[in-house]
């Protein structure tokens, strides 16, 4: 039996003085307490307590090289050397500038921040001064950062769920603090749902500025997008003068180099990426057409960070996204093959125990869920999932040496191996059984 004593003091007296306890609001919701942890190499990491995990939270998604990667560090630890940040310019920036433009199909310029959030900030306001118009349509189940202008309550609460009942209706601000108005100049539509999209854009075009979605509704059920949708997307964006946004803070560097957009093969106007590409140090990008991008480079748009582009960001993006790229696509094969056999696992284990369940997998990226469905292809769909019983799942992994992220969505990195998988899946098979008694 693992205790967790440590953590569960460390966690005490943090709340002295730290706001929540936490540094970010949803690393609270950790059962049986928020992990402290001590260090981390590979696919594990060990908390203060002395517990190893094999870990499937890989801080909500950057560490796609795993924990203390040896040529990332040694990238981090070669540009500390020469000082962390000038406020000046420096050859990191042109060197990840172009690799981005190299890699990424859509990307013919790019602009450097510190977060996702931060980064969509930067391309919604590209669009409406590239569009002269005010309005952004985004979707149900998605998530694009904690800004005022979109934060609509974390996806997997029921609040977004209710602002679809009633389209005309004033969209409830997602928390405590952000004003009553904030949300006014958004516009919430289901997602792979092509008659509404078309609708919409259609009557409302002329008002329209963007449209922000992710590529793969990881956020709420890993739920890819119908045939034809995101062509769709593309397609009315285009005749109607709107500004396509994809959101790649998860996908991007994920499902494969040139993200989710090189992938299914649709070239936005704009993409975000963010968590991978720094493999765990602060960085975000926008990146996209040049005509769009041209307004930071005219003065029209403002852009602006004090941390921006940073030596150690740009040194950890151009180790991360080099070691990517190495032998074509091998660390893309590594991960998809290893998830593919643990989404396999996990629907066998759940039919063994007859424990109602979907998992939904594509590449290194899967959603798990507690549901008496065949299959979760849209997001009504997905908020019917048990969500408790999850949660009390994740807590029983974790008993078992596994660390998994509280609400069903999983990654993996290139550090996990064959072994990890299957002592991932032995741990799961006496998980169900206490599951079930
Ligand atoms: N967009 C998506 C799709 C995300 O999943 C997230 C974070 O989880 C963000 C934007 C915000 O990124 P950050 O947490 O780096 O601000």
């Amino acid at each position: 039996m693992r205790t967790y004593e440590q953590s569960i003091a460390k966690h005490q007296a943090a709340k002295q003085h730290l706001a929540g306890g936490v540094a970010s609001s949803l690393r609270a919701s950790m059962k049986p307490t928020p992990l402290y942890a001590k260090s981390a190499k590979a696919a594990c990491i060990t908390d203060v307590d002395g517990n190893t995990y094999i870990d499937y939270l890989l801080a909500y998604g950057p560490l796609i090289l795993g924990h203390a990667h040896d040529g990332l560090n040694e990238s981090i630890h070669q540009a500390l050397l020469n000082g962390a940040t000038y406020g000046l310019q420096h050859d990191g920036e042109i060197k990840l500038a172009d690799l981005l433009t190299e890699v990424l199909p859509c990307a013919e310029k790019v602009s450097l921040s510190g977060s996702g959030t931060e980064a969509v900030m930067l391309a919604l306001r590209l669009s409406r001064a590239y569009t002269n118009k005010t309005k952004v349509v985004r979707f149900h189940g998605h998530y694009h950062g904690w800004s005022d202008s979109i934060f609509t309550s974390f996806p997997s609460s029921d609040m977004s769920q209710k602002a679809s009942d009633d389209r005309a209706a004033a969209i409830p601000p997602g928390t405590f603090g952000q004003s009553e108005n904030s949300l006014d100049d958004i516009i919430l539509l289901p997602w792979n749902d092509p008659e509404a999209l078309e609708s919409t854009l259609r009557t409302r075009g002329h008002e329209i500025a963007a449209v922000i979605t992710e590529p793969v509704m990881c956020n709420s059920g890993c739920i890819q997008p119908k045939a034809g949708y995101l062509a769709l997307m593309r397609k009315l964006t285009q005749e109607l003068n709107i500004v396509m946004i994809m959101d790649e803070v998860i996908t991007g560097f994920r499902l494969s180099l040139g993200g989710a957009h090189g992938r299914f093969d649709i070239r936005p106007d704009l993409v975000v990426i963010g968590k991978a590409m720094g493999g765990g140090i602060a960085i975000s990008a926008v990146a996209g057409n040049a005509e769009i991008m041209k307004l930071v480079d005219e003065g029209k748009v403002s852009h602006l960070g004090t941390l921006n582009g940073n030596c150690v960001s740009t040194a950890a993006a151009i180790a991360t996204i080099s070691h990517l790229a190495q032998d074509n696509g091998a660390a893309y094969k590594h991960m998809e093959t290893l998830f593919t056999e643990l989404a396999d696992g996990i629907r066998a284990l759940l039919s063994k125990h007859s424990i109602p369940g979907v998992v939904n997998q594509i590449g290194p990226v899967m959603h798990m869920m507690f549901i008496d469905a065949i299959e979760v292809n849209d997001f009504e769909t997905f908020n019917k999932r048990d969500a408790a019983q999850y949660t009390r799942f994740a807590e029983l992994m974790l008993e078992e040496g596994v660390l998994l992220r509280p609400n069903g969505l999983w990654y993996i990195s290139t550090a996990h191996q064959s072994a990890e998988i299957e002592a991932t899946l032995r741990a799961m098979d006496r998980v169900f059984v206490q599951l079930t008694l």
